[in-house]
């Protein structure tokens, strides 16, 4: 088992975000959306504040292989690959050239947001060409399973399959190794955790809300969700005061 580096160095904070654009103040899945002002202004503020936005693998390095994390450590991850991406978030990031994980999932790759239920329209889904493209811009792209199913509470051989299987298309899409998954609806147990080790990936994203430093492992990467009612203020919070878990990592499956 790798060890985390441990919580008294600089705090990283993994923070994750869905869908970015312009959404009629949503009343379910309020974690999934950001309104696009909002974006602007917290991706501002990190600048202006001379926070350090630094990619996921730089994030590993610094806890997993003794490369130094700079103060004020803020990652940005996207889950689920939905198309508004490219048209809302992405210029912003670009504008500050931020580096940014997006998370795919890896059998509906064009297709819609069909595992949401009780939305007034699902969301489209980049396909190959898109991803390719933005690959190109310099998106880093990661698995997000096959068919964006709770992990956990898939028989051992289907959980093997979304993980596996998500790798290797994937790796067929972009003609490169993938190395980090995240967890859909952040269900995952031991069992699953390691089959995601087993594949060949270096990073498991959950749901846990900490800073990435308190990991058991790199498998079990917490993330703080920034939230649809997310203010400045809030968002703030989130990264400076949710750092220091609630309840033991070892619990799943959550979110
Ligand atoms: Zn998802």
């Amino acid at each position: 088992m790798m060890i985390t580096r441990p919580p008294l160095a600089p705090p990283i904070s993994i923070l994750m975000y869905h869908q970015v654009g312009r959404f009629n103040n949503p009343r379910k899945h309020r974690a999934v959306y950001c309104d696009v002002g909002r974006f602007e202004r917290q991706m501002a503020w990190l600048h202006w504040r001379g926070y350090n936005v630094i990619s996921l693998a730089q994030a590993y390095a610094g806890l997993y292989e003794g490369q130094p994390i700079p103060e004020k450590a803020v990652v940005l991850t996207f889950d689920d690959g939905c198309d508004n991406f490219r048209e809302y978030a992405w210029p912003i990031l670009k504008k500050y050239q931020y580096p940014v994980t997006m998370f795919l999932v890896a059998g509906m790759l064009g297709g819609t947001t069909q595992w949401m239920d009780d939305v007034p329209e699902e969301a489209s889904l980049m396909d190959i060409a898109t991803i390719r493209e933005l690959r190109k811009e310099g998106v880093s792209f990661g698995a997000h399973s096959v068919n964006h199913v709770r992990l956990s509470e898939c028989p051992p051989q289907v959980a093997r399959e979304e993980i596996f299987g998500s790798k290797a298309k994937l790796e067929d899409v972009l003609g490169e190794a993938v190395p980090d998954f995240c967890y859909p609806y952040g269900y995952y147990n031991q069992q699953v955790a390691d089959m995601v080790e087993e594949a060949g990936y270096k990073t498991g994203l959950t749901c846990l809300r900490a800073a990435a430093n308190y990991a058991r492992s790199p498998f079990e990467l917490p993330r703080k969700a920034i939230s649809y009612g997310d203010t400045l203020p809030g968002y703030l919070w989130k990264i400076h005061m949710k750092n220091v878990p609630k309840k033991s990592l070892s619990k799943g499956p959550k979110g």
